[in-house]
Parts: structure tokens; sequence; C-alpha cells
């Protein structure tokens, strides 16, 4: 572990959302290296950590004054040991290579929980969508996707979404990928449904953590029915997520994005979601909207320089932060805790901070990580490579049923990894084993390479 920690702050230094999700996972595995002296041998942590290769490029394009513009293009393609790689696609101002590589990195572990044949990568952009018209951010795929395209496939590397990619962007970057490939392969997911998207992919990391939480509760014999939520975040996740939760009888009270975030006491209702989602997905608009229309909620407005965000501060009894990395520092964790929140999935990549996960385990709270708990997105996107492979697609309830179905197995897997290495009810940790003993194998199997 020291080596490793050696290695990083030598070779990557500064990089510390990668530092801050591998020594996650080092932690984790310990007692798998105790007992599998042959993976130190074969240096198996040297090679998980280094990417099998990192694209960085230009994307200049031109914006509607006509001004040209110039932003920065990354794909890490970190671990094909398992399938082809696939992880999202990311534009914010925030993407760097740290960023990227902690989340592909995530990704590798993600992946294999879903048991599905898919590696592991991501990429993106420091491009913000936010206040760009639809032909800016049209010409920005294009150009995105002028260099990408010689460096991806079908059976290559599947790019999907993630913060700032959603449908539009999903379908500018196949648009332009067909044109100069001169082929119409799943070489995307998320694709619309009218042009070999999947059902229910738009809604699976919702839906799927809402299934795994509901899988966790059971444990103690208890149901989402009824449970006060606290989400945060308002894009793709956050929408599903309190979508399957209203659905199952929760009562969902905040909703967030990057300007603060909203509470509605007497809850979020499926019409007052689907006002959200049209605030979001079509005039993609701010939160603080909700309201202008529903006066009796309140709208927080974020504030720098506060130790904590008043957000998981609110009495609840479930929390799904599905915003962004490291949202919930250790004050927030306690917050949470003292608040009566029993429940803690994560819909967005490493929301908790490594201090506010100890809180978490210390209290004895639910607590899922969100490789396990989110992985319900990429299950449904290997699905919907499955059906483009066959050229058919699964109705609503058969790739429904086998998200169900795949959630239910990465709980069962988390749990019964963690029992067998000695951290019962443990889902960081098993998670993290049982993640990392299948791609391992693979990567012995197949030899130096
Ligand atoms: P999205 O549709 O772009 O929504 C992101 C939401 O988070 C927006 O409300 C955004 O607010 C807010 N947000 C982003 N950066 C923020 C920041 N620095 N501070 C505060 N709020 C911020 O993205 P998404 O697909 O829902 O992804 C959300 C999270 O889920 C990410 O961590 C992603 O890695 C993870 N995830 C997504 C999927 C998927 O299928 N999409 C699958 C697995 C995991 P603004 O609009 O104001 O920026």
């Amino acid at each position: 572990m020291l080596d490793i920690s050696r290695i990083l702050s030598s070779r990557d230094p500064g990089e510390k959302e990668f530092h801050q999700a591998v020594r996650e996972v080092l932690e984790s595995v310990a007692p798998v290296l105790e007992r599998h002296p042959e993976y130190r041998r074969e240096a198996i942590l040297e090679r998980l950590i280094e990417p099998e290769r990192v694209i960085l490029f230009r994307v200049p394009w031109m914006d509607d004054h006509g001004q040209s513009r110039v932003h920065r293009g990354f794909r890490v393609e970190m671990n094909s040991a398992i399938g082809p790689y696939k992880g999202g696609l990311r534009f914010h101002p925030s993407v760097n290579l740290s960023i990227l590589k902690f989340l592909a990195f995530e990704q590798v572990f993600k992946n294999s929980l879903t048991t599905l044949n898919m590696g592991a990568g991501q990429g993106g952009s420091d491009f913000d969508p936010k206040g760009k018209s639809d032909h800016e951010v049209m010409r920005f795929c294009q150009s995105f996707t002028a260099e990408l395209f010689r460096h991806i496939g079908p059976c290559t590397d599947i790019p999907e979404g993630d913060i700032g990619v959603g449908a539009r962007e999903i379908g500018y970057l196949f648009g332009m990928y067909k044109k100069l490939r001169n082929e119409f392969t799943g070489v995307f997911t998320g694709k619309s449904l009218d042009w070999g998207g999947s059902l229910v992919r738009r809604e699976a990391t919702g839906y799927g953590l809402v299934y795994f939480a509901a899988e966790m509760l059971a444990t103690r014999n208890q149901s989402v029915a009824g449970k006060v939520c606290l989400i945060s975040g308002a894009g793709n996740v956050a929408q599903h997520t309190a979508e399957k939760l209203i659905e199952m009888g929760a009562k969902v009270v905040s909703l967030s994005d990057s300007s603060g975030y909203i509470y509605d006491e007497e809850g979020i209702d499926r019409e007052k979601l689907g006002f959200v989602k049209r605030l979001k997905n079509i005039r993609r608009a701010r939160i603080e909207e909700y309201v202008d229309k529903y006066s009796q909620a309140v709208f927080v407005e974020k504030q720098s320089g506060l130790d904590h965000n008043p957000l998981w501060s609110i009495k609840a009894d479930c929390a799904f932060p599905c915003a962004t990395e490291n949202e919930i520092g250790r004050n927030d964790a306690e917050h949470l805790t003292a608040n009566g929140v029993g429940l803690v999935a994560e819909g967005a990549t490493m929301p908790s901070m490594p201090e506010a996960v100890k809180v978490f385990q210390e209290k004895g709270i639910l607590y899922a990580p969100g490789k396990a708990a989110n992985a319900g997105g990429v299950a449904v996107s290997g699905l919907e490579m499955a059906q483009n492979s066959m050229r058919l697609n699964w109705s609503q309830e058969e790739v429904d049923g086998r998200l169900k179905m795949i959630m239910k197995r990465i709980h069962r897997t988390c749990l019964d990894a963690a029992a067998e290495y000695g951290s019962p009810g443990n889902y960081l940790a098993g998670a993290n084993i049982a993640g990392f003993l299948k791609v391992v194998n693979a990567m012995l199997d197949q030899g130096l390479v």
C-alpha cells in the first residue's frame, strides 16, 4: 500500500480525486492481498492504477457570435480486462485529468459488479453546456467527436452520458460519429429510443439506486414506503431517483443544483416532479424557479465559506446524494446521522468524502457507495449494447426486470464479499472487494499486457 501511495504521489502529483478513489479501494482490498500474495507478485495494483491509455486532445469550435473557442477533450481508457472500455463523458468546467481518472477508476469496480462484460473508461471536456445554445452545443459535440471517433467503437470503447451529457449531447455525438465512420453501430449508449436506445436507460441509474436502497432497508425489516428522503442534484440521476421513490410511497422533500437547494416539506409529488423535469431538461433553468411555482417550498441559495451544506441538516430518514463528488463532508455526515437519517445511498460518484464515510460506518447506518448503488445506469447501458448487437429491442418490463435483478444481485454480492473478508454489513468493502476480484483475476489470466 505504501508503494502505491509513493507511486501515486510521484507519478500523479496533485491528482487528489484520483488519489482519494485509489486509497479507498486499497484500504478495502488489504485483506484480499493478504490472502493472495500472487496479486502483489504480479504487480496487479501497479497495473490497476495506470490507465491503459489516455487520450488528450484539442476541441476547437465556433460560438454563435463567430468567435473561435478552444477546449480540452479527454478519454481515459482505464481497464479492458473484462470487456471493452465503457463509461461516461462529462462536460463541466471542473473537468481535468484527476477527475476523469477517478471516475474511470471507480467505473472499473462498478462495471465489474454488474456482472456484464464491460471494461472501464471515462472522458469529457472542460466545456460547459450551461448557457450555450443548442447550435453551440452541437458544434462543440461535432468537434469533440471529430477526434474521439478514431479511438472508440462498439467493440473498443462505448461512451455514455454523465454530468452535462444527456440525450441532446449523445444525439450530436452519435450523429457525427455515424457520418465519419459511415456506419450505424451501438457505439454510444443512452441513445434515443427511435434510433437504438434502450427503454429504461434514461431512468436506470435512479431506479436502480432505489431498488438497491430497498434491498438495504429490507435487511433491517424496513421498506421505502413512508420514508422522508433528501435528494441532492436535479439532473438525470436525481430526477429518476425521485420518480421511483415517489412511486414506491416515499416522501421526497429536496432537490438541488449548483445554485442552491429547494426544500418542500409537503413532498415533491409526480406533478411537481414533472415541473422540475421541464425546468431542467427543456428550459435548462435554475432550481430556484420551483419556489415561484410552489410557494410553500423554500429555496436556499448556495453559500460559499460554510463548513457544511444545510441541505444535509434537514430532518429525514434517507439521503440520496445525486449531484457530484465530495458533496458530503464530515460535518454533513454528523448532521445527517444526528437528524435521523438511517440510510445513505449514493447516486452520484463518490459524493461522500472519506471522513463522512467513517461517520456513517461508526454510527452503524446503512451506507452504500455509488459504485454499487448507482451501477444500474451502466448495467442498462450493457443491456442497450446487447440489444444493439442483436438488432432488437426489449420491452420496458423486460429491461426493468433485468435491472431489478442486477441490483438485487449486486446487493447480495457486496454483502457476501464483505462477510467473507471479515467486514459483515460493510457495503463499501464488499463492493470494492467483489469488483476487484473479478477484474484482477481476468488480468492474471490474460498475462502481463
Ligand atoms: P446531470 O444530469 O448533469 O445533473 C447533475 C446535477 O448535479 C445538476 O443538478 C447539477 O447542477 C448538479 N451539480 C453538478 N456539479 C455540481 C457541483 N459542483 N455543485 C453542485 N451541484 C452540482 O448529471 P447526472 O447524470 O445526473 O450525474 C450526477 C451524478 O451521478 C454524477 O456524480 C455522475 O457521475 C453520477 N452518475 C450518473 C449516471 C448516469 O447514468 N447519468 C450513472 C452513474 C453515476 P447544475 O445544473 O447547476 O450544474
